[in-house]
């Protein structure tokens, strides 16, 4: 059962690269326009991009997040449906 939701505020990505470093297996960088992408992530038509994730992969999508320095990328708890980053 999916508990978060990573929210990517891609137009809004400056492309630094720390999220793919820190957290590879949900962040890669796109060699199109250099910047971001979550991997097997659902892009919408305003470039928004987002993926559902389990429990056990919060942690380090909260490193990720944490270490965006233009603050895109945010989670939701899926239950409360507030954004806790
Ligand atoms: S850390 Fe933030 S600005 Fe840097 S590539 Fe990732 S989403 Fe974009």
């Amino acid at each position: 059962m999916t508990a978060y939701r990573i929210e990517h505020d891609r137009p809004n990505c400056i492309g630094c690269a720390a999220c793919a470093a820190i957290a590879p297996d949900f962040w890669k960088m796109d060699d199109k326009d250099g910047k971001s992408d979550i991997v097997d992530g659902v892009k919408k038509p305003d470039g928004q991009e987002e993926r559902d994730i389990e429990e056990q992969d919060l942690a380090i999508n909260k490193e990720a997040a944490e270490s965006c320095p233009v603050n895109v990328i945010h989670l939701k708890d899926l239950k409360t449906g507030e954004r806790i980053i």
